[in-house]
């Protein structure tokens, strides 16, 4: 139904049992009643067919609403002529014990509501402008609305007349928890765990192309990072043309997919062409962070890092590699340490490389 212009779920209306208009008098209140009996509206359309009452909208246990009576023409509700003529009346089913279900109590006092702000009459309040037919007529009627109910039967017609009339506002919705789309390395890879911290550095270097897995399915998060790796991810963080520095190797022969890197690594001083290359090593995390370093040019640290007690493990080639590391935030301490002579796996050279760009 349609608690503004009143329109009810059906219209069953009457064609007796009712006076056409209202005297010319005006709408000044509701009136308030229940079946003493739980009736559909066509139930109520039934019993009004001989007993000479009816009333304009009846409200099932349901909440179904009917009209059986126009609001324009006068109900024979309140035993009451001239009452019936300045009033809409309001039927309620009730259960057994007299009082009304939540439903047809919300949507009895909305109704109420509605009524109210169309006729002009205020805000909703018994004896006001709410009237039970007992205060009328002798008769029980409304029963429990205007019992047990009373209260919460008039503070609901409250709350919607406020609500109608804009005096409260609905609680705004809940914003949606937003939602976090699946890293896309995680619908790839089968090995990762989604609850590590190096999902996202690992997100980032697969996004950007830095680092790709074995296979489409595989990662290796935690398998050491090889030294021709380590010099693969670089080269490819540097998004530079690398055929450009292809020149002959005197350690390693044309033909590895790291060749091409390594020639480029070589150029830039990233890896010395004096080293035996050791392609297939793990890199330690200190030789990983030296490749860092000197793609970086070298850049001097401001002094050495205090709070780490295997900073003396640290080699002295990789000192002032690891103490810019740790300065520019590139390489976290594990549980306070370095650990520069571990192997890096490949999780944390993605880790060192996205704390690094
Ligand atoms: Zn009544």
């Amino acid at each position: 139904m349609n608690f503004e212009t009143l329109d009810m779920d059906v219209n069953l209306i009457l064609d007796k049992h009712f006076s056409e208009g209202r005297g010319g008098k005006p709408v000044g209140f509701v009136g308030i009643h229940y079946n003493a009996g739980n009736l559909t509206v066509e139930g109520c359309y039934s019993v009004w067919q001989t007993r000479e009452a009816s009333a304009h909208i009846q409200v099932e246990s349901s909440g179904r609403s009917g009209q059986l009576v126009w609001d324009r023409d006068t109900a024979w509700a309140l035993g009451n002529f001239d009452k019936n003529q300045r009033s809409i009346n309001i039927e309620h089913a009730n259960m057994a014990d007299g009082t009304i279900t939540e439903q047809a109590l919300d949507v009895g006092a909305h109704i109420v509501a509605g009524y109210c702000i169309l006729y002009g009459l205020g805000r909703p309040e018994w004896g006001v402008n709410v009237i039970p037919h007992k205060a009328i007529s002798p008769t029980s009627c409304p029963g429990e609305i205007y019992g047990s109910q009373k209260e919460a039967y008039i503070q609901r017609a409250q709350y919607w007349y406020d609500m109608m009339t804009g005096a409260i506002q609905p609680e705004p919705e809940p914003e949606p928890e937003p939602v976090t789309p699946l890293p896309d390395v995680l619908k790839r890879f089968v090995d990762l765990d989604p609850d590590s911290w190096y999902i996202a550095p690992i997100e980032e270097c697969v996004r950007e192309g830095y680092i790709n897995g074995y296979d489409h399915e595989h990662f290796g998060p935690s398998n050491p990072l090889t030294r021709a790796q380590g010099v693969v991810v670089i080269a490819n963080a540097s998004r530079e043309d690398l055929t450009d520095y292809l020149e002959p190797f005197e350690d390693v022969a044309p033909g590895p997919y790291y060749y091409t890197a390594l020639c480029w690594a070589v150029d830039k001083g990233i890896v010395s062409e004096q080293d035996n290359f050791r392609p297939d090593d793990a890199a330690t995390r200190a030789e990983f962070a030296c490749m860092l370093h000197n793609w970086r040019g070298n850049p001097a640290p401001a002094g050495e890092p205090t709070g780490y007690p295997d900073w003396a493990e640290v080699p002295d080639w990789a000192k002032d590699a690891m103490a810019w590391a740790v300065e520019k935030g590139v390489i976290g301490g594990s549980d306070g340490k370095l650990l520069p002579n571990s192997a890096c796996s490949r999780a944390e050279a993605a880790a060192m490389l996205a704390n690094l760009l």
